[in-house]
């Protein structure tokens, strides 16, 4: 997970970022089978955590890429885009993009849920079977 799989570029701010969701996620799918940690389970977990992890990180990588460019590219196109985003990019364009990116954030499934406070939209959070069973049968 982090870097160790996939080394952003440090110009987008992502890199912390993506490592800490990777650990979020890897943790929310191993507390799930960890009662009954078969080969198989341990399997699913890991499958699991990759097909929610690579789409995102692998976006992620790319805008990093693309933000390098943006911002030290050194070829006339870089230069090109960079003036035209520079000086003609609506904020609400970047604003929206930021939304979007900001949407996304998983919360630890086996923590009580943090109260929603902000003012963005938030994917829906992913519930933990083990956690709402395990709630039931304390109260
Ligand atoms: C200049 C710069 C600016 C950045 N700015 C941002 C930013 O604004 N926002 C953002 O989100 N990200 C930013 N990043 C990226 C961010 O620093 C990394 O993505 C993040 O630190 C990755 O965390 P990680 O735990 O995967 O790896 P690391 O932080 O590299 O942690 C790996 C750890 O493993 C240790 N290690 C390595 N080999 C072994 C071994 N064999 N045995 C034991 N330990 C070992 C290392 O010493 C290290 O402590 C920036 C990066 C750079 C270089």
């Amino acid at each position: 997970m982090g870097d160790a799989c996939h080394k952003m570029l440090p110009n987008a701010g992502r890199g912390t970022v993506n490592a800490m969701l990777d650990a979020i996620i890897l943790a929310n799918s191993l507390y799930e089978i960890a009662k009954d940690a078969t080969y198989s389970n341990i399997r699913s977990a890991f499958e699991e955590y990759y097909n929610e992890r690579f789409p995102k990180a692998k976006a992620d990588l790319e805008s990093s890429k693309r933000i390098a460019s943006l911002n030290s590219g050194q070829t006339w196109m870089d230069d090109i885009m960079r003036k035209v985003t520079l000086n003609f990019m609506p904020s609400s364009v970047i604003n929206m993009s930021f939304m979007k990116t900001l949407a996304y954030r998983p919360q630890a499934s086996f923590l009580p849920k943090v109260e929603y406070r902000g003012s963005g939209r938030v994917d829906p959070q992913k519930e933990s079977k083990r956690y709402l069973q395990e709630k039931v049968t304390t109260v």
